[in-house]
């Protein structure tokens, strides 16, 4: 178990455990038609694998507009292999050697670490003990460094918390070059919580990033996609190789998109368990942050590894991610959040 830790800079282990908690995916896999569908898309797209897939994505592109709206069209949505590749994309193009980006930390370990991959200096700001954003800090220590790009998350992974648009807005302004809001999560967000897409219109220097691993349950398909201005597009194609999204990613992630009613209905049901955990944990003393995710997080433990360890005796895989002391669960089925309930219990 141990020996598991610290491999790679990303630290989360794949463990084949009864109850798996640990990447924030969704728990409930494709239903039997959505599964029909894909099957479909599959054995069509496979009779032509002998030939490069569409290199722009142009149909898949056009789908994920219409299902973003704010208006977007194709030639202002570009995807690629999940999130994570969208980001290195966008570092590769606007970061570099002799450049920086800047993140408000505790936040996703991914976009310092890309940004190290693509030789890019790493400036971590922070945010405030409520895990929000002061936007006066963040304009004065964006004058200091100037970043060429600053990355936000919202809701932010591992905390949850979402940030005010007002604040999102601010800072925008006071970037000297790109911003990214990283909303991976937004489908979990309170109902009501604007996106960043309604910044968007007519500014090259905003990027919002989506993935379809979290509340459309594609995780294994790997699609991550960004709403940006045109140009930004344009400066996207220089990075990307030639042919990045495969046949069958474009085919599988078009068809989940036409089952989004009944993907996004599991997200009703895991915005509740996530609240009713928030508030069990609340109960239990233990101090807990606001989610606006698939997730929440929780502490404050003096040995937060013996808790993580203790709970993975008892079958239960969550994260040890955050400020020292706080632990990581991602919300599973009710069963799933039954059993790690009872293995807390057991173990406080
Ligand atoms: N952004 C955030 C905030 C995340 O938490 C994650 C995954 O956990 C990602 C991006 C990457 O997601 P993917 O590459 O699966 O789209």
């Amino acid at each position: 178990r141990d020996d598991l830790r610290g491999l790679s800079p990303y630290g989360a282990p794949q463990i084949d455990v009864p109850v798996r908690l640990n990447t924030n995916e969704n728990p409930y896999g494709p239903s039997a038609s959505l599964v029909t569908g894909l099957a479909e898309a599959v054995r069509h797209g496979a009779a032509g694998l002998n030939r490069y897939p569409d290199r722009d994505a142009l149909a898949l592109r056009e789908d994920l507009a219409a299902y973003l709206g704010h208006g977007l069209t194709a030639e202002r949505v570009w995807a690629a292999n999940g999130s994570n590749e969208v980001i290195q994309q966008i570092l590769q193009a606007f970061g570099g050697p002799g450049r920086c980006a800047m993140g408000f930390e505790p936040s996703y370990s991914m976009h310092s670490i890309i940004a190290g991959g693509a030789s890019t200096e790493w400036i971590p700001a922070l945010r405030e003990e409520d895990f929000g954003i002061d936007p006066d800090k963040a304009v004065a220590v964006i004058a200091e460094h100037r970043p060429d790009v600053v990355f936000l998350t919202s809701p932010n992974n591992p905390t949850g918390t979402a940030l005010d648009p007002a604040v999102i807005a601010r800072i925008v302004e006071a970037a000297p070059g790109m911003v990214v809001v990283d909303e991976a999560y937004f489908e979990f967000a309170r109902t009501g919580t604007p996106s960043a897409l309604t910044l968007l219109p007519d500014n090259p220097r905003l990027i919002v990033t989506r993935t379809m691993s979290k509340a459309f349950a594609m995780a294994g398909t790997r699609l991550g996609y960004l709403a940006a201005h045109p140009a930004v597009i344009e400066a996207l194609l220089l990075v990307r190789l030639p042919y990045h999204l495969s046949t069958l990613t474009q085919a599988a992630a078009r068809v989940a998109l036409t089952h989004r009613d009944e993907l996004l209905g599991t997200v009703d049901m895991l915005r509740q368990e996530r609240d009713a955990t928030v508030e069990w944990l609340r109960d239990l003393g233990l101090k807990v942050a606001d989610s606006d995710a698939n997730f929440v997080l929780f502490g404050v433990f003096a040995d937060r590894h013996a808790v993580w360890a203790e709970l993975l005796d008892r079958g239960v895989l969550i994260r040890e991610v955050g400020p020292p002391g706080w632990l990581r669960v991602s919300i599973g089925t009710a069963e799933e959040m039954a059993a790690f309930r009872a293995a807390l219990e057991g173990i406080l």
